[in-house]
């Protein structure tokens, strides 16, 4: 069996955070290989317009932007192999990481695998998403100026998403599958006393209606049974997200929430291994706090590779 293919930089995943930090590990001569899984590009990938992006004061597509992150770090020498990665063993060195095909080694590993948001999982979801049908209230929530905004989910995420929302929304309605929010109280009180903010209890939303946009959508009151219509023009799932972390159980500690855990948001519980974007960031989750954590991440796993080097010149004299 022919050796594995070496690296000094493996970065697993290709949003904001992972291609950042190929831009800044390729641009310090490390030749990253970059896995971008196979649907490359992170969540941006699934949104329209990007109006928060510095750097672009008209907006760019979320996809447009993606490929010119890739193509920045592909410039400098990055390798994007658009595969996942099914398995990692960080107990030895070189670290080993695997797709379904090949073996890889790597002096550092850099983990920006993000994390996804949860979906409903109802019939016109996946059709009408950008199309009314939306995760990200920061995102998309400018274009529902005037329009009736409807939020599924009772935490603190659905709630900081309706409150950000009655920006630009004539009504927006939470609408929660029980009788209480699991929201902090401050939360639930700035959200509950909203002038704006209407509240649908105990109820599920079993079907978004619409032919190119939203329209409305199907309700099923989880008490009685009962289904009605509801006009609205847009719907934002906040129901919480699941950080990539499945692949590095029991190789990498992790918090209570199955985030990747690190004592300064760069440094993972193995030394040579960083942490990059959402799959540790539970409280911006944006492309810009993700994009700077992964040039923070490659800068370390330089200096870490320097360090190693030097402690290597020495030993070998
Ligand atoms: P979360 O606290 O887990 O809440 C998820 C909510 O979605 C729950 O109300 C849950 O209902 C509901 N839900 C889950 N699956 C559902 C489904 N299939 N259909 C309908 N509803 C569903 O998640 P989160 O709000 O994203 O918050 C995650 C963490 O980040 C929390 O610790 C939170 O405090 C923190 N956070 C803090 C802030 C802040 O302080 N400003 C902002 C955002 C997030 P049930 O209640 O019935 O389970």
């Amino acid at each position: 069996m022919s050796a594995p293919t070496h690296a000094k930089v493996i970065i697993i995943g290709s949003g904001p955070a992972g291609l950042t930090a190929a831009v800044y590990a390729a641009r310090a001569n490390l030749a990253p290989i970059v896995f971008a899984g196979h649907m490359y590009g992170g969540q941006l990938m699934l949104t329209t317009e990007v109006e928060n992006y510095p750097g672009f004061p008209d907006g760019i597509m979320g996809p447009e932007l993606m490929e010119a992150f890739r193509a920045q770090a592909e410039r400098f020498g990055s390798i994007v192999h658009n595969v996942d990665v099914t398995e990692v063993d960080f107990s030895r060195r070189p670290f080993v990481v695997r797709t379904a095909e090949e073996s890889y080694s790597a002096d550092t590993v850099i983990v920006a695998t993000g994390a996804s948001a949860r979906w409903l999982d109802i019939p016109g979801e996946a059709r009408l998403r950008g199309r009314g049908v939306s995760t990200c209230a920061t995102c998309d929530g400018a274009f529902f100026r005037q329009k009736h905004i409807v939020v599924v989910g009772g935490g603190d995420s659905a709630m900081e998403e309706a409150l950000f929302l009655t920006r630009f929304g004539s009504k927006v309605t939470v609408i929660h599958r029980r009788e209480s929010l699991r929201a902090s109280k401050i939360m639930a009180e700035r959200t509950l006393h909203h002038e704006k903010i209407e509240f649908i209890w105990n109820t599920a939303v079993v079907e978004v209606i619409g032919e190119d946009a939203t329209t409305a959508l199907r309700l099923k009151n989880l008490v009685t049974g009962e289904e009605t219509t509801l006009a609205a023009d847009a719907l934002f799932i906040a129901i919480g997200h699941d950080p990539n972390t499945a692949i590095f159980r029991g190789q990498l500690d992790l918090d209570g929430a199955g985030y990747l855990a690190s004592d300064d948001g760069v440094r993972t519980n193995v030394e040579g291994v960083f942490v990059a974007g959402d799959v540790f960031d539970i409280r911006y989750k944006q492309a810009i706090t993700a994009a700077g954590s992964g040039c923070r991440a490659a800068m370390d796993a330089e200096k870490y590779l320097e360090a190693r080097e030097a402690e290597h010149a020495v030993s070998a004299r």
